[in-house]
């Protein structure tokens, strides 16, 4: 970690300085209340833990853990974990901010949080994915609970490790607390719908806008980056409405057919450790031509910063939906822009998960349970609503949707700073 590090000089391109410039070009909407922005540039609280385990072979091993929360003016801190070699506090720090914009942009009665554990669980058995869970959850359980800071899962964690959080943070307090952590196992508290809940919302207001810019979904070309969680329900979903599916690059590669590829087989592909680059379906490309694919619509659903300046250019798109947090730098939104290419940020792009956590944690409160109908209608209901007040203030101000989208969600976690007053 940078010695130079701090809350108000972040590393340059860095996510977090990403995400201060974001803030910086919000300034000028918020009116009055502008005198409290810097209140969004700071996170209220940092922890950094060590996790050490014993390996199966009898090693000692040690990893870097992190649960940030960056703004509880609204609510408890709510946001997921992340299981990635390349994660840093910085990284944190920004992944937590972007949830307490998404929470507000979306009116959840949240504020933001985010965790990580820098490790590559790829390299580690079941046992050693549990133990790094176990104890990671009983390090930051000082400051997570189902009404302080409710994790949830994010890049590599699943239902399975939130199991693993619910039940160790239970374990160390007493009871039964599935209100904890969201994205559960459904026997466990976990509610219909939440597995594709991300995708969905970003079908949602992707549909949204395409219709408003008059690109008819049907033989609409898609190109998705990251073919996860987030990335291949949204696949899915668009080609269920009639748009094709033309290229996807995971970590194992890049595949393209410009027919569409062949979704019933490239998914079970893409969960082996083959992964994408092991669908027979389609040609192989390098990576880089992934961002020159002649498409309408495309989906980065994988890490930040993948959509640079020289991306930016080169893409065919009309139109961008951020499945990812954070994929696309300051420069490259500007040039975008330029271009006529529109953007549905991720903070209410991909709002779909946490929405339907909020869901989850609901439920869990009052130990009655929806059926998936009530959870979808709810879900698209909520996406649309913020979608039409944020697509009605970028109107207003001529500003773009990611800037309107800070403008709502700012002014109302601003406003609650404001009438909760300074303590002390
Ligand atoms: P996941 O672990 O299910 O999938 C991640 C995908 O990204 C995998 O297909 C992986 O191969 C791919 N990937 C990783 N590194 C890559 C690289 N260098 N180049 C290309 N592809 C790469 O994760 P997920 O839950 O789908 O999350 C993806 C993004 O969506 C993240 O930015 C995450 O923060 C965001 N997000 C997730 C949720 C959620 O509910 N899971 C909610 C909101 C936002």
């Amino acid at each position: 970690m940078s010695e130079k590090l701090s809350f108000v000089h972040p590393t340059p391109n860095s996510p977090w300085g990403t995400y201060l410039q974001q803030v910086d070009r919000v300034v000028p909407y918020l009116g009055d209340l502008a005198k409290w922005a810097e209140t969004l540039k700071r996170p209220k609280r940092a922890l950094i833990v060590d996790v050490p385990i014993e390996m199966d072979d009898g090693r000692i091993a040690h990893y870097e853990g992190y649960r940030v929360q960056h703004n509880m003016s609204r609510g408890p801190g709510k946001g997921g974990v992340r299981f990635h070699p390349d994660v840093t506090l910085e990284e944190v720090m920004a992944l937590s901010a972007w949830m307490t914009v998404k929470t507000a942009a979306v009116n959840l009665p949240y504020g933001g949080a985010k965790g990580g554990i820098r490790v590559d669980p790829k390299k580690l058995s079941l046992k050693e994915l549990e133990k790094v869970t176990r104890r990671y959850t009983s390090e930051i359980g000082i400051i997570i609970g189902p009404h302080t800071d409710i994790p949830a899962p994010d890049v590599n964690t699943n239902g399975q490790i939130m199991a693993w959080m619910m039940d160790t943070y239970s374990m160390n307090t007493g009871g039964t607390a599935t209100g904890v952590v969201t994205g559960k196992p459904l026997h466990l508290g976990g509610s219909l719908g939440r597995v594709k809940a991300t995708g969905r919302g970003v079908f949602v207001t992707g549909r949204e806008a395409a219709r408003r810019l008059g690109l008819d979904l049907r033989g609409a070309r898609v190109a998705v980056q990251g073919f996860g969680n987030v990335g291949s329900v949204a696949a899915e979903l668009f080609a269920e409405a009639g748009a094709k599916i033309v290229a996807v690059q995971d970590h194992t590669g890049t595949v393209v057919n410009e027919n569409g590829l062949d979704l019933e087989k490239l998914i079970p592909i893409s969960r082996t450790p083959a992964g994408a680059a092991g669908f027979e379906g389609g040609d192989k490309v390098p990576n880089e031509q992934f961002w020159e694919v002649a498409c309408d619509i495309l989906i980065p659903a994988a890490l930040e910063g993948q959509i640079t300046a020289e991306r930016a250019k080169k893409t065919k798109a009309k139109l961008v939906l951020e499945g990812a947090n954070g994929p696309t730098v300051p420069e490259a939104d500007d040039i975008l822009a330029e271009r006529g290419v529109l953007v549905v940020p991720d903070v209410i792009c991909n709002a779909g998960g946490v929405t339907v956590s909020y869901f989850e944690w609901v439920q869990d409160f009052s130990s009655f349970f929806w059926d998936e109908d009530e959870i979808n209608v709810r879900l698209d209901r909520i996406m649309m609503n913020a979608l039409n007040q944020i697509w009605d203030t970028a109107d207003k101000h001529k500003i773009t949707l990611r800037t309107a989208t800070y403008a709502v969600a700012c002014e109302r976690i601003l406003m609650a700073r404001q009438e909760r007053g300074l303590y002390p």
